[in-house]
Order: structure tokens, then C-alpha cells, then sequence
């Protein structure tokens, strides 16, 4: 596994300087784009990985799995009242669909979505970010996760567009907390540094019915795992969830720091990595090597 690895990050490496680092903040803009990381983590316990697979990043929308996963195991069916299950067609940080949908968003991944999935852990927890890092780091079993302070920091200072759908959904009734403190936990989950294997271990359950090997946890019951599954194949990558189906063919969650994260039912789960981003917003390089590996190994679940 790991020759293949290794020719797939000299195939994809090329594309670096195609692409463009995230710049919305300065302290994602300043980011080497010259990266590239790869870790597999199967569900007998072996760790397969390539370039800089230990190497931090932000996760940011990476997080809204860990997020939803904690409102599942508390809200259950319930939260589905305030949050929808369908692709929004929509860039991610969109806010035209909240007023047609009295401010239900389209789904639990794009930030309308992932706001209102915060204000529910907020009602939940006494430290909700807090909270969210101890069960990050139980599940990647690593006690070192931490959050970047100029990461989150930066986030909030350029918040008017995540703060517009968070205040318009509050009009609709579908808020219950202060706007401020949801905003500062969801950067600060945003904000959290974890590297390919932190990312495909962390995630290990989304492959395995439910169950961390590492935390030995039920982290879900094995339908609600198909259920979460089921998300991410349709709204995971932003707007390009069709054509990350067309070309991947698994359920996958990306982030504007580069990462993507994408499960092999029953068998794997995997993290790719590079800063350099498509027009969408996702990895370049990452969709590349996913869609080669993807190949290579006939994972698509669609056929
Ligand atoms: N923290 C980012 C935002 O809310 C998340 C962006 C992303 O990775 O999609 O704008």
C-alpha cells in the first residue's frame, strides 16, 4: 500500500501551484502551498501513509463531522427539525436558501447548517469547544489536540458573513443561544491543528459501524454511521459534492485548510492533505489523490 502511496503523491504533486491557498484570513493565506500528506487507517488497526502525514493543518469544516456526531449522540431524530438532509447546490457559506427555508438550513455541512449544529452542543455543554476537543482527542488518541489561537481569532474578527446567518436564523426562532459565544466555539472547533493520521484515525468509527477501536467507544450506532455516511456522500465537498461522487465515489468531508477526509465503508478511513484549493474550495491535490487511490482500488461505493 504504502509504493502506492508514494507513486500517487509523485503523481499528484505537480498539480501544487495550480490552485490557491485559502486567503479569507491572513493566518490561513500564509500557509506553505508546497504540501502534501496522506494517512489510511483500516479497520484491523494498520496505518498506512505518505509525505507529510505528520504534519499539523487546520480542520476546519472538517470539524462539523466531529460536531454533528456530538449532536447526534444527545439530539437524535429531534435535530432534524432544525436542520435539513438535502445538498444545498449551494458555495458553503451561502445565505440566500435561509430565508426561502424560514432559516432551516440545507444541511448539517455547509456553516448555516454547522451554526445551528453548534448552538444545539451549546445548549448541551457547559465548555462546548472544550468538550468537542476531549472527544477529538479520545477518538485520535492524542491528548495533544489543541485549537490555534490566531487561527480562531482571525476567524472571529472576519465573521460578518457566519454572524449574518447565525442573527438571520435567530430571527427565524431557530437559535437559542447568544450569536457571540456559538461563533467563538465553532472557530474554535474550525481553528483545531490535527494531522493526516490524527484526521483518518479520529474518523476510524465512520468505517467501523460506529465503533473507535482506538477510544473503544460506540461513537454511533452502526445505522446512525450509515446515516452520517449517507451525508457526507451528498454534501460533503461544498457544491462539488456530485462530481467528488463522479470522481472519489466515497463519503468525504473537505476543508478550506486543505484536508479531506474520506471513508471506505467497513475497511478504511482516510485523510488527504494539501492547501492548495480548487475553485469550490476543495484540496487540488487531495481530490487528485483520492480520485487515483479511488482507482487504483475500486472504492467507489457506486459500483
Ligand atoms: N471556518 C470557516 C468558515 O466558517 C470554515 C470554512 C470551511 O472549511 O469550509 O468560514
Amino acid at each position: 500500500m504504502e509504493d502506492l502511496l508514494n507513486s500517487i503523491e509523485q503523481k499528484v504533486k505537480p498539480l501544487i501551484g495550480l490552485g490557491k491557498v485559502a486567503d479569507y484570513i491572513p493566518a490561513l493565506a500564509n500557509v506553505d502551498p508546497n504540501q502534501f500528506g496522506i494517512a489510511i487507517y483500516s479497520n484491523d488497526g494498520k496505518l498506512y501513509h505518505a509525505g507529510q502525514a505528520y504534519t499539523d493543518f487546520s480542520i476546519q469544516s472538517i470539524s462539523k463531522v466531529f460536531s454533528l456526531t456530538l449532536a447526534i449522540k444527545h439530539y437524535g431524530e429531534d435535530m432534524w427539525k432544525r436542520v435539513g438532509r438535502e445538498p444545498s447546490g449551494n458555495p458553503f457559506n451561502s445565505l440566500v436558501q435561509l430565508e426561502y427555508e424560514a432559516g432551516v438550513p440545507r444541511n448539517p455541512f455547509i456553516n448555516a447548517g454547522a451554526l445551528v449544529i453548534s448552538d444545539m452542543n451549546q445548549s448541551r455543554f457547559a465548555s462546548p469547544h472544550y468538550a468537542m476537543r476531549e472527544f477529538i482527542r479520545r477518538l485520535a488518541d492524542n491528548p495533544h489536540l489543541n485549537s490555534e489561537h490566531i487561527v480562531a481569532s482571525s476567524e472571529y474578527e472576519f465573521r460578518a458573513r457566519n454572524a449574518s446567518m447565525a442573527y438571520l436564523m435567530k430571527a427565524f426562532g431557530n437559535f437559542e443561544n447568544d450569536v457571540e459565544d456559538v461563533l467563538h466555539s465553532y472557530f474554535d472547533n474550525c481553528a483545531m491543528r490535527m494531522n493526516c493520521v490524527d484526521l483518518a484515525k479520529a474518523f476510524s468509527f465512520l468505517a467501523n459501524k460506529g465503533f473507535s477501536q482506538l477510544s473503544g467507544e460506540q461513537v454511533l450506532s452502526a445505522r446512525e454511521t450509515t446515516q452520517v455516511n449517507g451525508l457526507l456522500a451528498t454534501s460533503g465537498l461544498y457544491d462539488e459534492a456530485g462530481n467528488f461522487a463522479y470522481r472519489v465515489g466515497l463519503p468525504g468531508k473537505s476543508g478550506v485548510g486543505g484536508g479531506i477526509l474520506a471513508i471506505v465503508p467497513n475497511r478504511f478511513s482516510v485523510c488527504v492533505w494539501s492547501p492548495e484549493l480548487n475553485k469550490s474550495g476543495n484540496s487540488l491535490a487531495g481530490m487528485a489523490a483520492l480520485e487515483a487511490l479511488s482507482e487504483s482500488i475500486g472504492w467507489s461505493v457506486f459500483g
